[in-house]
């Protein structure tokens, strides 16, 4: 198997963010297979963490990475909510700004050159992309409405043989919220999706016909 550089790894482990090492690295080897099948894209890209197992799976396979983020947090990433870290809050204006940190990521990574980055909200890009995707990473916001949009707007750009990765998928309510698990159900129910690997709160799918409903 194709191994991650050594040294973005690192970057990686070290980022701040929320993507276990061994959840990573099953990214990273879903991007590699996906590659060949067309460019990567990743909703929340929050400090570049997931980003750097990404990029280096788009650099490997000759291939580059979308990211999109508003980089103002998801609702559990605000003040007063379980995933809130208040490194990330500008001091002048109090809103939670992440952009400075994925940059400064990507650049100790190395990887400027094959990741790029989108901020604004993700259903608003979506609705003036057109590319075909090999591989379509779902982590933004967690609440039903916010996995639910993203779903609705991306999943159809995945092509036949591409890849859908979803984070924080808990089959048990008492292992986390439900929204990436109804997404993945509805990924395989109607959305044309085989289950393809499972590490730990990450699932990878393949797309292997039609148009997700
Ligand atoms: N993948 C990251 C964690 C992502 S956290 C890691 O490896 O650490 C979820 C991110 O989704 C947050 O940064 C938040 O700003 C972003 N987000 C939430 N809703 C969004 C939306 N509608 N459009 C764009 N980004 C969104
Ligand atoms: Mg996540």
């Amino acid at each position: 198997m194709n191994t991650m550089d050594e040294s973005a790894l690192a970057i990686a482990r070290g980022a701040v963010g929320f993507m276990p090492d061994d959840e990573g690295l099953a990214l990273y080897e879903a991007g590699v297979r996906a590659a060949p099948v067309g460019p990567l894209l990743e909703i929340g890209s929050y400090c570049g963490k997931s980003a750097v197992y990404l990029g280096s799976a788009a650099r490997a396979g000759g291939t580059v990475l979308f990211t999109v983020d508003h980089h103002r947090g998801s609702e559990e990433n605000q003040a007063g909510w379980e995933h809130h870290d208040s490194r990330v809050v500008d001091p002048e204006t109090g809103r939670m700004d992440t952009l400075p940190f994925f940059r400064r990521t990507v650049e100790r990574a190395g990887l400027e050159d094959v990741v790029l980055a989108v901020v604004g909200d993700s259903p608003t890009l979506a609705a003036y992309w057109t590319t075909p995707l090999g591989l379509l990473f779902i982590d933004g916001g967690h609440s039903e409405e916010a996995a639910g949009a993203d779903y609705d707007s991306w999943a159809h750009f995945v092509a036949p043989g591409g890849v859908l990765a979803i984070h924080d998928v808990f089959e048990d309510p008492d292992d986390g919220g439900q929204a990436p698990f109804h997404v993945w159900q509805r990924a395989v129910d109607t959305g044309g999706f085989e289950p393809e690997t499972q590490q730990g709160s990450l699932r990878t799918l393949r797309r292997v016909k039609g148009s997700p409903t």
